[in-house]
């Protein structure tokens, strides 16, 4: 019986959610975001690769709860984001806001001011990588308004 339950509630859901309404994702959520104070919203982080000599990137998992964002903020080195659960927002100073969906790549040119975020409706998970370390340091700015994300 808990057998038909469980896979009754993924073909409702799309398997897009957990029983426990946990976005579906690949790899961990992991602790509270440590940069919280450049955030708005919940978010957490899961350190995947941590900077070596040999890779020169450091690797990991930011999940978004609905409506949480990053600041405004530019990366020296820039960053590549793979999308890899639910809905996101991503924009360039600028720029229009673009949606973002699993399977999507992001490349983030060096000193480029942007945001990126869960949609208002939706929570979000993407891997972030930076490369180019240790030449690549991140600069927080502003929060992203409430006015400038909807
Ligand atoms: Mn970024």
């Amino acid at each position: 019986m808990k057998k038909i339950l469980l896979l009754l509630t993924l073909l409702i859901t799309g398997g897009t959610l957990t029983m426990a309404g946990e976005l579906n994702q690949p790899f961990a959520k992991g602790e509270i975001n440590p940069y919280s104070q450049y955030f708005t919203g919940t978010t957490h982080l899961n350190r995947l690769v941590a900077k070596d000599e040999v890779f020169n990137s450091s690797i990991g998992n930011v999940t978004f709860e609905k409506g949480a964002r990053t600041n405004w903020h530019k990366h020296s080195g820039g960053q590549i984001l793979l999308v890899t659960a639910g809905e996101g927002r991503y924009q360039e100073k600028g720029k229009e806001i673009q949606i973002l969906k699993a399977g999507d790549v992001v490349k983030i040119p060096p000193n480029v001011e942007h945001w990126h975020g869960a949609a208002p409706d939706s929570e979000f998970a993407h891997i972030s990588i930076e490369p180019n370390l240790p030449n690549n340091s991140t600069t927080w700015l502003e929060a992203v308004t409430d006015e400038q994300y909807k």
